[in-house]
């Protein structure tokens, strides 16, 4: 029927970018819209001039604690230690995880470097696992095959067969928000002997039935940067229900100084990794609102889901069934990944932020020579997923 008119659904090429560009100002209003861009008022002002007229700014303080209470209460984590940033929390959860220097620790190819980072920052070595299209996270079926055949268990240990190292641990990373098959990747790494660390830096909020994201491995970190769901401005978390792991997160944190009165004791070489308390204060209003900011973002998500129903080339990537996603970033799938570049170009220049995916990172220069399965669908989404304007509305609070 070459004569039929092509149907809205079908739009591709030159006439997408109008098609989205109609469906976001449809979602959200006009321009200009940011990313994620943080919510702070009154409550944020009052708490850091508390902090300030308190004269404990840096790393003692109320704030702190009570930010760590808040977290942990919050998301059901039994303890949480507040530093400051992700990464730094990432790479202590790694230590304290047991991963060596020269070990092996699976990675997703689809996340943020930070991921990546942290690992070699512990003088480990990343070894990517691919993506499935749905929760975008860790495929575990390919997962397990992959181990399966790659993997053999010597002396209780994980090992590489093909490299001959250890693999220590499994770090499974919720994108955007949306928590991973963690059932089947926990199953994974009791099978294989690695231990599981949640990346949940995207994922304050979001729960895989009615476990919170992050306290499902034996560690789990969060980030507050200034375009996290809650900030701090910058600041990051640990968090475990193992008491031991606890008390070594924050010895190792502050420099693991032995409390002693008059003199300078430290047992190991530990880190000023602390969350300084100014951070702090400016979490715990954001702690206040965050319920609110959830609620939003996952509105946000139903307005987009109503104005991109008709269009068929396009995908908005929604929760997984049965879990409870934050929607951090709202994030798009192209049919075609051709039409990419044009569509970021005509969405920014219309003034709504508009961003590529990260770049698989097994494609970067610094972890081009990693060990790493086959990445296919990582690379195929990393080439066709783009985020929309993801800053929650003020109306929907
Ligand atoms: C934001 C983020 C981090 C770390 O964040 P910091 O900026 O160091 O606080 C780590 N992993 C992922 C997936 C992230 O999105």
């Amino acid at each position: 029927m070459p004569s039929e008119p092509r149907p809205l659904s079908a739009v591709t090429g030159d006439d997408l970018a109008p098609a989205v560009l109609t469906a976001i100002e449809e979602a959200i209003g006009p321009p200009p819209r940011g990313l994620h861009e943080p919510t702070l008022g009154d409550r944020e002002i009052d708490a850091v001039t508390r902090c300030v007229e308190s004269g404990f700014v840096s790393s003692v303080g109320a704030f702190v604690d009570a930010f760590e209470t808040e977290v942990s209460r919050y998301t059901g984590a039994q303890h949480a230690i507040a530093v400051v940033n992700g990464t730094a929390a990432l790479q202590v959860a790694l230590q304290l995880a047991g991963v060596e220097p020269g070990n092996e620790v699976l990675v997703p190819a689809l996340t943020f470097v930070a991921t990546a980072n942290a690992v070699a920052y512990r003088g480990a070595i990343p070894h990517f696992v691919d993506a499935e299209p749905l929760s975008l996270g860790p495929d575990p079926e390919k997962l397990r095959a992959w181990l399966e055949a790659n993997t053999d268990q010597r002396a209780g240990q994980c090992v590489n067969a093909n490299t001959n190292r250890r693999i220590a641990a499994l770090i499974v990373m919720h994108v955007f928000g949306h928590p991973a098959a963690m059932d089947e990747l926990a199953s994974i790494a009791d099978d294989f002997g690695v231990a599981l660390i949640e990346d949940a830096a995207e994922s304050l909020g979001s729960y895989h039935g009615t476990r919170h994201t992050g306290t499902i491995g034996r560690l789990g970190i969060f980030s507050f940067n200034g375009n996290k769901t809650v900030t701090t401005g910058g600041g990051g978390m640990i968090v475990t229900s193992d008491s031991e792991l606890a008390q070594e997160a924050r010895h190792l944190t502050t420099t693991a100084k032995i409390p002693d009165p008059f003199e300078y004791l430290h047992d190991r070489i530990g880190y000023n990794y602390r969350m300084p308390n100014l951070n702090a204060s400016l979490g715990c209003a954001q702690m206040s609102r965050l319920p609110a900011l959830v609620r939003a973002q996952r509105r946000l998500y139903r307005r987009y889901a109503d104005a991109f129903a008709g269009l068929e080339s396009v995908r908005l990537i929604t929760e997984p069934p049965g879990d409870t996603s934050n929607y951090w970033l709202q994030a798009i799938l192209l049919d075609d990944p051709v039409n990419r570049s044009n569509l970021l170009k005509a969405l920014n220049a219309a003034g709504y932020s508009a961003r590529a995916v990260w770049r698989p990172l097994h494609l970067l220069a610094p972890f081009q020579q990693c060990p790493r399965q086959d990445l296919s669908v990582a690379e195929r989404l990393g080439q066709s997923l783009i985020n929309i304007p993801s800053t929650p509305l003020a109306e929907d609070m």
